[in-house]
């Protein structure tokens, strides 16, 4: 924030930038076996740390983005979201400055997105780690909270991670490959 605000026009541009890779670029095969997942799963959600919305474009709909995204501005002063295309530097609402709608460095995470994402880890009987380090605190406790509260923990990852001792399974290779075969075995 203090990088942001010392020049905020800097900042904009790179993510304006960033915007554009991703508006290029499509869902992955693991996107789109997750988006496949959801409608064979009772209860299902999906809590991710990317910021790219590339879940929502390849169909996903519980998604809880505890990281925010690139693709909506923020008002700093009362949390009023606009798409980012629109590029407003000034809230329509009250004037507030703008920002992307991600979680820097040092902040909080949004508190009621986290707070639905732990609820759920500790509610659900299956839970993913796809594709992260497991490092990133507090994400990173997800998969803890789920296997203390008693889900049978699967790790989807190319390399081990810090999560690898815990987890029950661990799943080797990216999940662009692995997904779709587990989505695919649960589907025939
Ligand atoms: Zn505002």
């Amino acid at each position: 924030m203090d990088g942001f605000l010392k020049n905020p026009d800097r900042v904009r541009d790179w993510y304006a930038y960033r915007r554009a890779v991703i508006d290029s670029v499509e869902p992955n095969p693991g996107h789109v076996a997750l988006a496949q997942l959801e409608t064979i799963i009772e209860t299902f959600t999906l809590a991710t740390q990317n910021v790219d919305r590339l879940h929502q474009r390849a169909g996903s709909k519980n998604v809880l983005e505890v990281h925010g995204n690139l693709i909506e501005n923020r008002c700093n002063s009362c949390g009023w979201l606009d798409d980012a295309h629109h590029e407003r530097l000034d809230c329509a609402q009250c004037g507030g400055v703008m920002r992307p709608n991600v979680v820097w460095f040092g902040e909080m995470l949004p508190e009621d997105v986290f707070a639905q994402a732990t609820d759920a880890a500790r509610s659900c009987d299956v839970f993913l780690t796809i594709g992260t380090s497991a490092e990133v605190y507090p994400a990173a406790m997800l998969p803890h909270e789920a296997r203390n509260f008693g889900a049978f923990v699967v790790e989807i990852n190319p390399n081990e991670t810090e999560f690898t001792p815990y987890a029950h399974a661990s799943l080797r290779g990216p999940s662009g490959e692995v997904l779709p075969e587990v989505v695919n075995a649960l589907m025939h």
